[in-house]
């Protein structure tokens, strides 16, 4: 690199954590967006502006594959779905975000006006995921992945008969989960199933699961507990394999799931696994009642633990947030009642840190591998997002190890105006955030400028690639 070369932006006397060799005391220079080069501290390097970082580390923007939008979380519409949650991510460290379109009309009807919403408000970088629930959809597949830059679809195991209305989809079986994975292999996508098996549940519901003894958390994990995942887990892993397709488990929860996966994966190495920072923080003896509702249930403390040890071996793949940004209003009414889910982007990455890093000693690099290297490269990304290399995006995010804190509705920038959080320490903050080199978060406030692009993303795929190669 010359050192008559002019950069947009150093950042200067931090310790950056890279891929494969971990955390180091480095310079970064910024130009055009990207990475230009990462140097020794102190070493030549012209910029027009220069951010001091000393005492600090920086981290690759978080790249949050599992987000939910809209007011009826089926898609963006207006600009208070979108501003509010994007600067939810942009204070959360989050420069990425790969958001689930759930309808059952053509997505070529549903997808503009939702990008139209997203390129108009979001302060982060955005792609989308497309629920599949027609067999017009289905048959569309071939075109969203090359024409759209959509190469993951969803499809919700538990919505057989009715079960999908309250979202406006429609019922599925085995069969057209089948169809969908092949199509997906044909044409290098993925497939995210919401794994539960509705069959089960309704038994459970029969027999009186959430009429019994303890809290709202353990009755409601009681209704759809470990097993009813896990068993949806292993037909998936079945499927997947009769159709050779990669697939994305999300919201993976407990130990016995953990110990399907890992037995498919003997035969069936095209999975990655997800969990959610929920399931690696709260359990079913959290005190939080139904704002800790979510499908699938919150967890014993037991199965947390299954999650950590899973972290640590190198089992679980990815952290997406599962962020839903309903309102808090729509939690009353009772346990049965209650909507499922809740806001997650803002506090994924300080929780994670303070988790796994601070509390449990889980390297950084570990860490940023789950949480932005990995899922980078699962959904298409890996050539420009989710780590820090020259060439790549300047998506960073510095970050305070020793900030205590506390989190409380009024910490959040998230529409729903509540957080299962409430009161929970951390002990990492995150300081800054930058898109493509443009800070979109410092010192408290997010920027005005709503800077984020969608992202096409022509194939996905869970095989590690090498860094700098389409995955
Ligand atoms: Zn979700």
């Amino acid at each position: 690199m010359s050192s008559t070369t002019t950069h947009d932006l150093r950042l200067s006397g931090g310790t950056v954590v890279l891929a494969g060799t971990g955390a180091q005391r480095a310079d970064l220079l910024v130009r055009d967006g990207r990475i230009a080069a990462i140097v020794e501290p102190g070493a030549p390097g012209e910029a027009r502006e220069t951010l001091d970082v000393s005492g600090r580390h920086v981290l690759p923007g978080v790249v949050d594959a599992h987000v939910h939008l809209g007011a009826d979380i089926t898609t963006p519409r207006t600009p208070e779905d979108v501003r509010p949650e994007t600067a939810a991510a942009a204070a959360g460290g989050v420069t990425t975000l790969v958001a689930y379109l759930m309808s059952a009309a053509p997505y070529d009807e549903v997808a503009p006006p939702a990008r139209a919403a997203m390129e108009a408000d979001s302060l982060v970088d955005f792609g989308f995921h497309y629920c599949i629930g027609t067999g017009e959809q289905l048959d569309a597949i071939p075109r969203y992945v090359a024409e759209h830059g959509v190469s993951s679809f969803k499809f919700f195991m538990n919505f057989r008969t009715d079960e999908g209305q309250r979202l406006g989809l429609p019922g599925n079986d085995d069969g057209f989960l089948l169809e969908l994975l092949e199509a997906a292999a044909a044409h290098g996508a993925i497939v995210n199933p919401h794994a539960e098996n509705a069959d089960l549940i309704k038994l459970l519901a029969r027999r009186g699961a959430l009429d019994g003894e303890g809290n709202d958390l353990q009755r409601w994990d009681r209704s759809r507990p470990d097993y009813v995942e896990a068993e949806a887990l292993e037909r998936i892993g079945f499927l997947s394999m009769l159709a050779k397709a990669d697939v994305h488990a999300v919201h993976v929860t407990n130990a016995m799931s953990l110990h399907v996966l890992r037995d498919v994966r003997a035969h069936q190495p095209r999975i990655s696994i997800e969990t959610c920072p929920h399931y690696l923080t709260l359990d079913t003896d959290s005190e939080i009642g139904v704002l800790g509702k979510v499908n699938p249930p919150l967890r014993p403390p037991s199965d947390r633990e299954a999650l950590w040890a899973a972290i640590a071996d190198g089992t679980i793949d990815t952290i997406g947030s599962d962020h839903v940004p309903r309102h808090g209003r729509f939690k009353e009414g009772g346990l049965a009642k209650a909507s499922p889910g809740f806001p997650g982007m803002q506090q994924l990455l300080p929780l994670v840190l303070t988790e796994g890093h601070v509390r449990r000693g889980i390297a950084l690099e570990r860490l940023v591998d789950l949480v932005a290297t990995r899922p980078a490269q699962v959904f298409g990304l890996g050539d420009r997002k989710g780590a820090i290399r020259p060439g790549a995006d300047a998506d960073l995010v510095v970050v305070d190890l020793d900030a205590p804190g506390v989190i409380t509705a009024e910490t959040e920038l998230a529409g729903a105006g509540f957080t299962p959080w409430q009161g929970a320490e951390v002990g990492v903050r995150v300081e800054r955030t930058i898109v493509r080199g443009q800070t979109v978060f410092a010192e408290g406030a997010v920027a005005d400028e709503a800077i984020g692009q969608y992202l096409p993303r022509h194939r996905s795929g869970v095989l590690p690639t090498v860094a700098g190669d389409r995955a």
